[in-house]
C-alpha cells in the first residue's frame, strides 16, 4: 500500500489530517487499518512570513487559507489561484496542504477495492491495458495514473522545500519521486509526517497565473493545470517557470519550454516557440493524445496573459 503507512503489531497504520482523501479509502475498505490524527502543534497551524518575502506554512493549515492570506496572494499568487482553484469550497475548508501533498491516486482502478492495482501490492496496472482516460502524457514509470496534487505543482512552481519530522530541506521531486516506483504515491518512509512547507522569497517584478482543464465545472481533479512564474524586463523574458499537473505520475517542470523562453524576447514567436515545447518528450497512452492539446492550449493562455 502507499506510503506514509506504519506497521504496529502487524496492523497498518494511516496518519489522518482533515480527512477527506482518506475517508473515501475508510468508506470503500482500500484503507482499512487505524488512524492516527496527527497533533496540531502551533508550528504546523501557523502560516509566517518573514521580511524579505519568503514563507512557512505549517502542513495542517488549511487549502481555504492557503487561498485566502493576502501576504501568499501578493507573493506567490500562482499558489494561492492554485489553492483557490482545487476540489470545492467545503473541501478547502479541511484538507491541509500536507494531507493534499500526500493524498493517494485518484486511479479508478486504485480506488475500487476489488480491482488489482500496484499502489495495492498487485503485480500490473489495471489502467494501462484498461481505461486510462484520465492518464499520464509523460509515461514515467508502471504506473499509469497522473499524480493527483494540485498543490503539489504549485510548490514545484516555487521551489518550495518540505520538511518532515525526520528530514528537512525535501524538493518536490525528492518527496514524490521521479515516478519510476508505481507502487507509491510519494517517497516518503512509513508513518514519516510532513510538518511544513518552506516558499523561498518570489523573483523581483515576477507575475504568475494558474490554470486547469476540467472535465467538469468544479468538485473535480483537473485533466491538465498548469502554474507558470514569468519575469519580463526590457522587453525579453528573464524567467520562466511553467509547472505541469495531471500530465505525469509527478507534477512535471516543462524544462524545455522553460529553455525555449529564457532571455528571448517578450514576443508572439516567443510563445508559439515555448507552446511547441511544451510537449517535447511526451509520450502519450491509447487514450491520453487529448491532453497534449489541453497541455499547449493553457500554455498559450498563460503565455498570452503573462507576457501581454
Ligand atoms: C470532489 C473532490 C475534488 C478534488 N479536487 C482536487 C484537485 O483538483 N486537486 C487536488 O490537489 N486535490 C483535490 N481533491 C483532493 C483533496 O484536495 C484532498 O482530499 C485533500 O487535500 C487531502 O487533505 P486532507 O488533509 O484531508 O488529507 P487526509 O485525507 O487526512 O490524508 C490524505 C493522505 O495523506 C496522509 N497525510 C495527511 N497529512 C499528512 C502529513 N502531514 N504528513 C504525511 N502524510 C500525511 C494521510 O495519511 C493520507 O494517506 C479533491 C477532492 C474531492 C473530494
Amino acid at each position: 500500500m502507499s506510503a506514509p503507512m506504519m506497521i504496529a503489531d502487524g496492523k497498518a497504520i494511516e496518519l489522518r489530517a482533515g480527512g477527506t482523501d482518506l475517508s473515501e479509502r475508510r468508506r470503500s475498505g482500500v484503507s482499512r487499518g487505524s488512524l492516527i490524527d496527527i497533533a496540531p502543534t502551533p508550528d504546523m497551524t501557523g502560516i509566517d512570513c518573514s521580511a524579505n518575502g519568503a514563507a512557512r506554512i505549517g502542513a495542517l493549515v488549511t487549502i481555504d487559507r492557503i487561498a485566502n492570506d493576502p501576504r501568499i496572494a501578493a507573493a506567490y499568487p500562482g499558489l494561492a489561484a492554485a489553492a483557490g482553484g482545487l476540489a470545492t469550497p467545503q473541501i478547502r475548508r479541511v484538507a491541509t496542504i500536507g494531507g493534499n501533498l500526500a493524498q493517494h491516486s485518484r486511479c479508478w482502478y486504485y480506488r475500487n477495492p476489488h480491482t488489482a492495482c500496484l499502489k495495492k501490492h498487485g503485480s500490473i496496472c489495471s489502467a494501462r491495458g484498461g481505461n486510462h482516460l484520465y492518464g499520464v502524457i509523460f509515461d514515467l514509470g508502471p504506473c499509469v495514473a497522473p499524480h493527483p496534487s494540485t498543490m503539489a505543482a504549485a510548490l514545484l512552481a516555487y521551489d518550495a522545500r518540505i520538511d518532515t519530522d525526520r528530514r528537512a530541506d525535501l524538493t518536490i521531486a525528492q518527496l514524490l519521486g521521479d515516478g519510476a516506483n508505481g507502487a507509491v504515491d510519494n517517497a516518503l518512509e512509513p508513518g514519516e509526517t510532513i510538518t511544513r512547507v518552506e516558499l523561498p522569497p518570489p523573483t523581483l517584478g515576477e507575475r504568475a497565473l494558474y490554470k486547469r482543464a476540467i472535465s467538469r465545472a468544479s468538485a473535480e481533479w483537473p485533466l491538465v493545470e498548469i502554474v507558470a512564474r514569468a519575469v519580463v524586463a526590457d522587453g525579453s523574458l528573464r524567467l520562466l517557470r511553467l509547472a505541469a499537473g495531471g500530465v505525469a505520475p509527478v507534477p512535471l517542470r516543462l524544462a524545455a519550454a522553460e529553455a525555449a523562453a529564457q532571455g528571448a524576447a517578450a514576443t508572439g514567436a516567443t510563445i508559439a516557440r515555448v507552446v511547441e515545447q511544451s510537449t517535447a518528450g511526451a509520450k502519450p497512452l491509447a487514450m491520453t493524445a487529448y491532453k497534449l492539446d489541453l497541455l499547449k492550449g493553457l500554455v498559450r493562455d498563460l503565455m498570452e496573459r503573462l507576457l501581454a
